[in-house]
């Protein structure tokens, strides 16, 4: 039997059921039922988090720091639960379903220590006898809105700052991936939170998540998700003249050069374009091999991918999870007939697979012959699909590499430190990766893009402190 999971609104638990959660890797399965609010319930919670600020802004820095590391502690003692249950709604491997699980408790953990490092400035005025303070203060009430594909991380990389630098939130997950948001909501409430301080709605885009956006009571919104609602998120807060930020999609590229090691190549080229099922925003999907080393990477990519052992997710000798549901499974297959008929070579995958249970397994695909002007160059796709463009040089491959409306990450495969070098000053992307797959990332370092990736100050690390505080500037004159 499924438990229904409610919405948090004011310390309490409140709903009806609205929506279920089903397993993409056995479509029979259904992971819980939980409630769906309207535009009324996320009004209550805006109203619910405005309350709460006072207090929870002036809170010390111990009143924060306990509930972000009990919080830590519950998540990292609970890994293999909460990575499981993520790995059967989402579709990532059981591997990574606990990999991200253990970096939402490493996220909690270092903006827990943030609370105790808060500081100012102090400088003399120009005025004689007069002293000036730089202080930060919370911004007020946080709208959270997350997408499907990082379903613990990403709202934690977001609530740990907000609650550190004492702002009130209204989270708003994506639809396919309600437990996880739940659970990590049940933890910090259990942890402590007074009433109001963390509000979760979960419901639909068009209906919660515009309420957020159409509210004057939101001073801040953090966005994660596609380019499309990125831009809805930006020209509504700029209406309500609130502060916002965007992480959106990426086409990034990873540049192979004559000199790389073939084997890191092909491991950074087949963990960066396929694991998590391409569905990483800073997924490799556009592959950039320079024409000394093309044929015998495409041979050892190919091996590669044809060992790839894609199943049900829960199954521990998975590498490949399913596509997330059938929406972005067709999307991933009218991008794999659209590369066709611009002319590109189909030399791998790109057909559904038959598993013991029903789910929405799709073969990996790759792409040779393809150019840099086609469509599946140059949109995201979001799927197990990649693309390799064929070069003649470094300088090709550096122009290539940043011909794209994205800048999200970037990679280059080579032992040329010339080159290396080179590339991290010259690529253009927020995220620089030398012989290392473009995703991946640590927990305590700034995360974010450039272009149509991104918009607003950088996530993560003590750069989050940029967007989840404002800065006061205080005059005393002591007489
Ligand atoms: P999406 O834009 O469809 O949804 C993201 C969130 O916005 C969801 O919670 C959704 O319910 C909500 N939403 C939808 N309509 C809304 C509206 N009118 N008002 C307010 N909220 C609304 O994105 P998705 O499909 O969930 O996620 C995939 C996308 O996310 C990809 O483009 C991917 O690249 C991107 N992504 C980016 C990063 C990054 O850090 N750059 C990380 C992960 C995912």
């Amino acid at each position: 039997m499924t438990v229904l999971r409610k919405n948090l609104i004011d310390g309490e638990w409140l709903g009806e059921a609205g929506s279920r959660n089903i397993n993409p890797s056995n479509t029979n399965d259904v992971v819980g039922e939980y409630a769906s609010a309207g535009p009324e319930q996320a009004k209550q919670a805006i109203a619910a988090a405005k309350a709460a600020f006072p207090a929870w802004s002036r809170s010390g820095p111990l009143a924060r720091h306990a509930v972000l590391k009990k919080t830590s502690d519950e998540i990292m003692a609970r890994k293999d639960e909460i990575g499981r249950s993520l790995a059967r709604e989402e579709g990532k491997t059981l591997a990574e379903g606990v990999g991200e699980t253990i970096r939402a408790a490493q996220l909690f953990d270092f903006f827990a220590g943030e609370t105790l490092r808060l500081s100012g400035e102090m400088v003399p005025s120009v005025r004689p006898g007069v002293g000036v303070e730089m202080t930060r203060e919370g911004v007020g009430v946080v709208g959270i809105i997350t997408p499907w594909n990082f379903p613990i991380a990403i709202p934690a990389w977001k609530i740990a700052p907000a609650l550190a630098y004492g702002n009130t939130i209204v989270f708003k997950p994506a639809e396919l991936v309600p437990e996880s948001a739940w659970t990590i909501v049940d933890i910090l409430h259990r942890a402590g939170l007074p009433k109001g301080v963390l509000n979760l709605v979960m419901g639909k885009g068009s209906v919660v998540g515009q309420a957020m956006l159409d509210s004057p009571d939101v001073n801040a919104i953090s966005f994660t998700g596609s380019v499309g609602t990125g831009k809805r998120v930006a020209a509504a807060s700029v209406e309500h003249m609130r502060k916002f930020q965007l992480e959106m999609g990426g086409k990034n590229p990873l540049v192979v050069l004559d000199d790389a090691d073939l084997g890191t190549a092909v491991d950074c080229a087949i963990n960066g374009a396929y694991f998590s099922t391409g569905q990483r925003c800073t997924a490799s999907s556009r592959l950039i091999v320079a024409e000394g080393i093309h044929d015998r990477f495409v041979d050892a990519m190919k091996e590669r991918l044809d060992k790839l052992v894609i199943g049900d997710a829960l199954d521990a000798k998975t590498q490949i999870g399913p596509v997330v549901d059938q929406t972005q499974l067709k999307q991933d297959e009218d991008y794999i007939a659209i590369g066709r008929q611009e002319g590109a070579e189909l030399a791998f995958g790109g057909d559904r697979l038959e598993r013991e249970t029903p789910g929405f397994y799709l073969r990996p695909a790759l792409f040779l012959g393809s150019t840099n002007a086609m469509r599946i160059s140059r949109e995201e796709i979001f799927g197990p699909v990649a693309n390799v463009i064929r070069v003649k040089d470094y300088d090709e491959a550096l122009s290539v590499a940043n011909d794209t409306p994205f800048g999200l990450t970037s990679g280059i495969c080579t032992t040329s430190l010339k080159h290396a070098t080179h590339f991290k000053r010259n690529s253009e992307a927020g995220m620089v990766m030398v012989n290392l797959p473009t995703a991946g990332v640590d927990f305590h370092v700034p995360f974010g893009g450039r272009k149509g990736s991104s918009y607003g100050p950088r996530e993560q690390g003590r750069y989050a402190m940029e967007f989840y505080t404002t800065v006061k500037t205080a005059y005393t004159f002591a007489g």
